[in-house]
C-alpha cells in the first residue's frame, strides 16, 4: 500500500454493510495503479459531503481514490448479487470491479463510497476488474448531469486516471471513478438469496435495507406487511425514475435486474444515451441486437424487473395476490408520474383531464418528425417566454424551424394554446425553462471530451461538468454545446464494453 495512506485525515467511516457478514460480501483490497493523476474532481460535491479541504486536496486522497491506499477505518469489500441479463437468469454476478469503501457520515446523511475499476474481486468472473478512461468519463459526467436535471442517481466524486493498459476491443488506459450513494443495493442482491433458497439471508438483507434506507416503513408491523411495504415503495420510486428518464429522453441501455437500484436511483452508466432526434424505437446499446432496452420499452422493462424483485421478496411477503396487486400499481403510478413530468415541460401547473391527449400527441408529432428532443423543448420554452410578452404567433417561429410538416406542428400548437389560454403565460415560461434543459450529455459531446482526455487534456471534461451540473442555466458563450448534433453523432456506436 502507498506510504501516504498513513497521512490521510480520518473520515467518519461506519461500514454498515460490512456488518451484515460474509454471506453478503467478501473483504477485498483494491489493486494499485501506476502513476495516477486526477482526471475529474467534483469540488461542489466534495463540499456537500463535508469532506475536509485538507483531505480532498492531499496527494494521499488521490492515492486513496486510485485504490493505492486504504483509508484508515474503511473496510473495503465486494458485494454479491445475481440477476437477469437481457431477460435471462444469469446466476451469480456481484461487484466484479466495484469495491465498496464503506459508508461515511456526511451532511447529506450516511453515504456509501465505491471505487469502480479498482481491480479484481471474487466476482470478476472473466473480467479484469478494471474500467477504461472512456467509460469512466461517461459515468462521471452522466451521474452529475442526471443530478443537475433533478433525476435520482448515484453520484460521482472524482475520476483518477493511470497509464496502466487495459485491453478492450483495443488497448486503452485504466481509470477509477469514486461513486457515491446512500446504498448501491440492487434488485439482484435480493434475487441472489431468493434463487438460492437462502430465506434467512434474504430477510436479513430486507431488514437491513428497511432499517437504513426505508425507515418510514418501520411504523408498519414487522413481518410480511413490512416487506410488502418495501416492494410498494420500490415500485413507486422506480415508476417515478422511469417517468424522469422518458421525459428527459434518456436511454439507460442495460436495464438488467442487477442494474436496477433498490433506492430508485439511476445506476451503472454504460451505453446510455440522451436522444438526439426523437425516435421511440431508438436502441443506444450496440450489443442490444433485439432492442430489448429501446427507449420506448424502458417502462415495460422496469415493470418486468419489478416482477423479478417481487418474486424474490415473495418468501418474505408470503402472499402472491397482494404481491401482484402491489406490482400492478406500476401501471397506474408510472403514467401518472409521466403526465406530471410532461405537464411541467409544457409549463402546466397541474394535470387536467385532456392533458394526457396533449402529451400523447406531442410525442407522436416529435416521433413522426424525428425532431431533436432537447432543442424542441428548449425552443418551446423560450417561445413561450416571448409569446407571454408579445401575444404574437411569430414568437413560435424558432419552433416552427424544427419541423418539416408545419401543418402538424400548427395543429398541435393550436391545441396547446387553447390549453394554456387561461394560464399565467409568464409563469408557464418560467416553469418550462426550469424543466427543459438547455444542456444534455449528448453522445458526441462526451466523445469530444473523451478524445481530448485521451490526449491528456481534461478541460473538456471540466467544461461539460460545469454546464451539465446547471443544465437549465443559459451559460452564455457555450451555445455550441446546446446545438444540433453533427452528422457523425449518429454513427457513434457504444456497446457494453467498458
Ligand atoms: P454491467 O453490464 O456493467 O452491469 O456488468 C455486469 C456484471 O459484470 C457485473 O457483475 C460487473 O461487476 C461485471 N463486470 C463488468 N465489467 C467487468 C470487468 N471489466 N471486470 C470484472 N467484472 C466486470
Ligand atoms: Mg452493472
Amino acid at each position: 500500500m502507498h506510504p501516504l495512506a498513513d497521512t490521510l485525515l480520518p473520515l467518519p467511516w461506519h461500514n454498515r454493510f460490512a456488518t451484515l457478514g460474509h454471506a453478503f460480501h467478501t473483504p477485498v483490497a483494491p489493486t494499485p495503479l501506476r502513476d495516477v493523476h486526477w482526471v475529474g474532481r467534483n469540488e461542489a460535491f466534495a463540499h456537500a459531503l463535508g469532506l475536509p479541504p485538507d483531505w480532498w486536496q492531499s496527494q494521499a486522497a488521490l492515492q486513496a481514490l486510485a485504490g493505492n491506499a486504504v483509508m484508515p477505518g474503511s473496510q473495503t469489500l465486494a458485494s454479491v448479487y445475481s440477476g437477469h441479463q437481457f431477460g435471462v437468469w444469469a446466476g451469480q454476478l456481484g461487484d466484479g470491479r466495484a469495491l465498496s469503501l464503506g459508508e461515511i457520515e456526511t451532511p447529506m446523511g450516511m453515504q456509501e463510497l465505491q471505487l469502480k475499476g479498482a481491480g479484481l474481486t471474487p466476482y470478476s468472473r472473466m473480467g479484469d476488474g478494471r474500467a477504461v478512461l472512456r467509460s469512466s468519463i461517461r459515468e462521471y459526467l452522466c451521474s452529475e448531469a442526471m443530478h443537475g436535471l433533478g433525476i435520482p442517481t448515484t453520484r460521482a466524486l472524482a475520476i483518477v486516471g493511470s497509464p496502466d493498459k487495459v485491453l478492450r476491443e483495443e488497448t486503452e488506459t485504466a481509470a477509477v471513478v469514486t461513486r457515491v450513494a446512500p446504498s448501491f443495493l440492487r434488485f439482484g442482491h435480493f434475487e441472489h438469496f431468493a434463487a438460492a433458497g437462502k430465506h434467512e439471508e434474504l430477510q436479513q438483507l430486507a431488514d437491513f435495507a428497511i432499517a437504513h434506507h426505508f425507515s418510514e416503513l418501520l411504523t408498519l408491523p414487522t413481518g410480511p406487511q413490512r416487506y410488502l411495504g418495501l416492494l410498494q415503495t420500490v415500485v413507486h420510486r422506480t415508476a417515478a425514475l422511469l417517468a424522469h428518464w422518458q421525459a428527459v429522453g434518456f436511454c439507460h441501455g442495460v436495464m438488467n435486474t442487477d442494474n436496477m437500484s433498490l433506492l430508485g436511483l439511476t445506476i451503472d452508466y454504460g451505453p446510455f444515451q440522451f436522444l438526439d432526434g426523437f425516435d421511440p424505437a431508438h436502441i443506444c446499446n450496440h450489443s442490444d441486437h433485439q432492442g430489448r432496452y429501446a427507449y420506448a420499452r424502458q417502462p415495460q422493462i422496469a415493470f418486468w424487473n419489478l416482477y423479478c424483485l417481487g418474486q424474490a421478496l415473495l418468501p418474505l411477503i408470503q402472499d402472491q395476490d397482494a404481491t401482484v396487486e402491489v406490482l400492478d400499481g406500476f401501471k397506474t403510478i408510472y403514467p401518472a408520474q409521466l403526465d406530471l413530468r410532461m405537464a411541467a415541460k409544457l409549463g402546466l401547473q397541474e394535470v387536467q383531464t385532456g392533458d394526457h391527449g396533449l402529451i400523447d400527441s406531442v410525442f407522436r408529432l416529435l416521433a413522426t418528425e424525428r425532431t431533436d428532443y432537447a432543442i424542441f423543448w428548449r425552443r418551446l420554452s423560450q417561445a413561450m417566454a416571448a409569446y407571454a410578452q408579445s401575444q404574437h404567433l411569430s414568437a413560435w417561429d424558432s419552433v416552427s424551424d424544427v419541423f418539416i410538416n408545419l401543418e402538424a406542428w400548427h395543429n398541435w400548437r393550436a391545441a396547446y394554446l387553447q390549453r394554456t389560454a387561461g394560464e399565467d403565460l409568464r409563469q408557464c415560461a418560467k416553469t418550462m425553462l426550469a424543466h427543459n434543459p438547455k444542456f444534455v450529455l449528448r453522445n458526441h459531446l462526451g466523445e469530444q471530451a473523451i478524445a481530448q482526455a485521451k490526449m491528456g487534456d481534461f478541460s473538456g471534461v471540466a467544461t461539460l461538468q460545469k454546464l451539465l451540473s446547471a443544465p437549465f442555466d443559459e451559460h452564455t458563450g457555450f451555445e455550441n454545446y446546446a446545438a444540433f448534433p453533427p452528422d457523425w453523432a449518429s454513427t457513434i456506436a457504444i456497446s457494453c464494453s467498458s
